[in-house]
């Protein structure tokens, strides 16, 4: 959508009490809400506060919901583009979309800036590439490289990245003073999925006795977003069946359906040869 692509300047009212899991994640993460919140602690001593930070991690494992939660809880203005956006864009367009973001973003500062699925725009440049998109990815980088180098230390803009390919991602964007952080976010453990349940069922209305302690115990390698989908397809559920409330049968069946959905994914993602 347009919207999206202009990058959206919205307060975030997403908080970590919305994030479950990921406490060592939460632990780096909330240094960052405090170089937004008092950057004078830092630079009183002469510190450098860091621009960029990647979060990195697989599909469905809250990088988003973690960069929101900076926003919600620094209570700055979040400015938000996907990589993934700038791979059809006519040339010259994705180099402007960025160079207005943060144009925005400094005029708004402090302020986030977050780029979602950065390998997109950020793979490896000196790997010959058979596409043509990648003129445009390339200039959309080297503009995202010189925003990142432009825009003096301390200005108050924190770029926060997401990707699941840290691999394949250039060399120049990880260096010194660039995205030189990277926070880890791993799929969650069952004590884990138990609390991403307790955060996702908070709106459903649900029979008593629905054991969260059986979701977690039969949702391994299940991520975060696994999880919202599975209760958001228990009340869809059970709504089709005219109930009242949610029962334990409605989530049991929702885990089925989305068991199912990842299996036709890792099909299409992963071929058998
Ligand atoms: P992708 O790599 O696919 O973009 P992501 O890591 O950015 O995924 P999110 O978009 O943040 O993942 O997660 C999608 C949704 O899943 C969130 O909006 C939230 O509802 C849920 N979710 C994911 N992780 C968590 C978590 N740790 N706690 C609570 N909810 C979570």
């Amino acid at each position: 959508s347009t919207a999206k692509l202009m990058g959206k300047d919205a307060k975030s009212k997403v908080t970590f009490d919305d994030v479950a899991g990921l406490q060592e994640a939460k632990v780096e993460v909330m240094e960052v809400v405090d170089f937004l919140k008092n950057p004078e602690n830092y630079t009183k001593l002469g510190a450098k506060i860091p621009k960029g930070v990647l979060f990195v991690g697989p599909p469905g494992t809250g990088k988003t919901l973690m960069a929101k939660a900076v926003a919600g809880e620094a209570q700055v203005p979040f400015f938000s583009l996907s990589g993934s956006e700038f791979v059809e864009m006519f040339v010259g367009v994705g180099a402007s979309r960025v160079r207005d973001l943060f144009k925005k973003a400094k005029e708004k500062a402090p302020s986030i800036v977050f780029i979602d699925e950065i390998d997109a725009v950020g793979r490896s440049r000196n790997k010959v590439n058979m596409f043509q998109a990648n003129d445009e990815r390339e200039s959309t980088l080297n503009q995202l490289l010189a925003e990142l180098d432009g825009f003096g230390e301390n200005t108050g803009v924190i770029v926060l990245a997401a990707t699941n390919r840290p691999d394949v991602l250039d060399k120049a964007l990880l260096r010194p003073g660039r995205f030189d952080r990277h926070i880890y976010l791993e799929l969650p453990n069952k004590q884990e999925r138990k609390e991403i349940f307790e955060v996702h069922l908070r709106p459903i209305k649900r029979a008593d006795g629905i054991d969260v302690e059986l979701l977690a115990s039969l949702t391994p390698g299940f991520s975060g977003a696994d999880i919202a989908n599975i209760c958001n397809e228990a009340a869809l559920i059970a709504a089709r069946k005219k109930k009242d409330l949610v029962e334990k049968e409605d989530f049991i069946e929702a885990r089925d359906r989305v068991v199912g959905g990842l299996e036709r994914k890792s099909q299409i993602i992963s071929p058998k040869e």
